[in-house]
């Protein structure tokens, strides 16, 4: 099973992932977990770029659009194990509802695999950047906004449990529980 976490930064992705993986260990699941961009080659050259004067230029939105379709190709063959769970923070959902134009992500992206489960963190964008605070972070309010409700319109096109993100972290973690274990067989009763 391949899912996918998406939302804007701050909305818990890191945090949520590690403890959906520990509970997931503890119910006797082998878990793998991935991170976009990676720390392939391209990946580097991603985190490099967006340091870059003109990363927020139009030009630069196609040529990330580029590179983030690279990169997500180098972990491709990760993927495709279907002895574990995978569990990806961050896919070509965030190109979609990030980079521009949509018409060229759509290409780009064309053989990018699709989450069996979307998991999309809600957060509202002011919450986003008190918890982002004094972090490097590349956007702002309005952008973040753009975001999310792109966010919020792509999820009607996948397999999506919209979570929202503006509680504490254990009803958080609880709430993701809840919604992935249908998915696997896990009993409820199970989920503290
Ligand atoms: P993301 O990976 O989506 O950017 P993180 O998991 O790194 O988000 O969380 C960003 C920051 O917000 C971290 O300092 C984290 O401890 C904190 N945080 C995460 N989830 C919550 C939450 N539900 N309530 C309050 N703070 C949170
Ligand atoms: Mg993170």
């Amino acid at each position: 099973m391949y899912i996918v976490f998406e939302g804007i930064d701050g909305a818990g992705k890191s945090t949520q992932i590690r403890m959906l993986k520990e509970w997931l260990e503890a119910n006797g699941f082998r878990v793998e977990t991935l991170v976009e961009p990676t720390d392939s080659e391209v990946g580097k050259l991603i985190r490099k770029l967006l340091q870059h004067p003109d990363a927020k230029s139009d030009n630069f939105q196609k040529i990330f659009g580029l590179l983030f379709a690279a990169d997500r190709m180098m972990i491709m063959d990760k993927l495709e194990d279907e002895s574990k769970i995978i569990i990806s923070d961050r896919s070509f959902i965030s190109s979609l509802a990030y980079q521009s134009p949509m018409d060229w992500i759509d290409v780009l992206n064309k053989y990018a695999k699709r989450p069996d489960l979307l998991i999309l963190l809600d957060l509202d964008v002011k919450t986003s950047v008190a918890r982002t605070s004094g972090k490097d972070t590349f956007e702002d309010e309005e952008f973040l906004a753009g975001v999310k409700e792109n966010y919020l319109k792509l999820a009607d096109n996948f397999t999506c449990e919209i979570i929202d993100a503006n509680n504490g972290i254990n009803k958080v973690s609880s709430d993701i529980k809840k919604a992935v274990a249908p998915y696997l067989g896990i009993c409820p009763d199970c989920i503290q």
